[in-house]
């Protein structure tokens, strides 16, 4: 199938990449490459933050989840993700996040393409971990824990192995189930893994600690004397309000790196802070604006809870890998009858053909 770039305006197929493209694409493109690659997107798109249209996602919540939309511009083209969190899913054989999304054309409001994001997004969250770790991590750290070995986790090991050299890691989640997955899974990465039983037996040794769980609740997955000076946290569980995985004492001893402020007072761990807590936006350190980490024994702390340009780089990516890959099929999306005023006239033509 070839990809046709031409102006988008004559189409009325838009390109749609399914679950199973998306799993295609990861295999001919490779996992480490995918993740590489959308980290590139991230900061070349980070370092335009100033011209994106920003604004805290739209968040539905009920007892047992929340449904989200994202929507973001560059202003020559326009991204939104629909995305779930709902952490009972897995007991119900369903997954905790899953999402979809849309790139468009802003000059003519057709989307360009429309995707499955639950991989993206798993893809896309452990790149955008990456590219934050690299400025914030000590310098030579090679072994991360990964608290909460659930979907996201072997997309965050292969993230760091590939961005930050991380070959050792110490894997924990209160089903044990989920560590043996996780270590049968990265198996043959180059990674020297240990599957620890409990937090504290994880966080020995590490530079890094990711933590990754999936709760409801304000958990405390890593309590203060846990984290060891030099320690850069990279807390992805924590994205709505109620849902967080430190405790407080941590965030008031650690240089706190944030995605976009206003979304993370709501979602991130500090929620659990004054509304006029310091913190540092990631873009700024990404761009030399502000400093990362700056000195051996600092913690440092990502914030993690997913924005709306990660999405939007990540469509990105996946719409410039099409032509190669021909991974997705043409979707009937858009009406496109002869004259665009003869809507209904498009109809009855079509009941000739029925
Ligand atoms: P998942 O349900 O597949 O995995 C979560 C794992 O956490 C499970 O294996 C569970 O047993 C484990 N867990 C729960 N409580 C724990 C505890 N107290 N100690 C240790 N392990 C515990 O979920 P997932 O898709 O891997 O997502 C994990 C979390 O990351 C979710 O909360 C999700 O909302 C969040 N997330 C954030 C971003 C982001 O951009 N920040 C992106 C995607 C997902």
């Amino acid at each position: 199938m070839s990809f046709d770039s031409s102006p988008i305006k004559s189409l009325n197929l838009v390109p749609f990449v399914s679950v199973d493209d998306m799993m295609h694409t990861v295999l001919d493109i490779g996992v480490t490459e995918m993740i590489t690659g959308i980290a590139g997107y991230i900061e070349q798109d980070f370092a335009r933050w100033e011209l994106f249209d920003k604004t805290p996602r739209v968040a539905a919540h009920s007892s047992v989840g929340v449904i989200e939309l994202m929507p973001t511009s560059d202003g020559v083209e326009y991204a939104f993700k629909y995305v779930n969190g709902h952490p009972k899913n897995t007991r119900e054989g369903l997954q905790t996040v899953t999402a979809f999304g849309v790139l468009a054309d802003v000059d003519s409001g057709y989307p360009v393409l429309i995707s499955e994001m639950t991989i993206l997004t798993a893809l896309r969250t452990a790149a955008m971990s990456a590219v934050a770790a690299r400025p914030l991590a000590l310098a030579g750290a090679d072994t991360m824990a990964i608290i909460g070995n659930g979907a996201q986790s072997e997309f965050q090991a292969i993230a760091f192995q590939a961005l930050l050299g991380i070959n050792k890691l110490r894997l924990y989640d209160i089903d044990p189930v989920a560590t043996e997955k996780c270590a049968a899974n990265l198996t043959g990465r180059g990674f020297e893994i240990v599957k620890c039983r409990s937090g504290e037996e994880a966080v020995e040794g590490a530079q890094i600690i990711t933590t990754v769980t999936a709760d409801k609740q304000c958990a405390t997955i890593l309590t203060d004397n846990m984290v060891g000076a030099g320690v850069h946290i990279n807390a992805i569980g924590g994205d709505c309000p109620g849902k967080t995985e430190l405790h407080r004492d941590i965030l008031l001893r650690s240089e706190i790196f944030v995605e976009f402020p206003p979304q993370t007072r709501i979602e991130g761990e500090i929620q659990q802070l004054d509304a006029d807590h310091p913190v540092t936006e990631l873009w700024q350190v990404l761009i030399g604006q502000q400093a990362g980490r700056s000195s051996e024994r600092q913690v440092t702390l990502f914030d993690s809870v997913g924005f709306a340009i990660e999405d939007f780089s990540a469509l990105r990516f996946l719409r410039d890998q099409l032509e190669r890959t021909g991974r997705y099929e043409n979707l009937d999306m858009i009406a496109d009858p002869d004259e665009p005023r003869d809507l209904f006239g498009m109809i009855q033509r079509a009941a000739a053909t029925r």
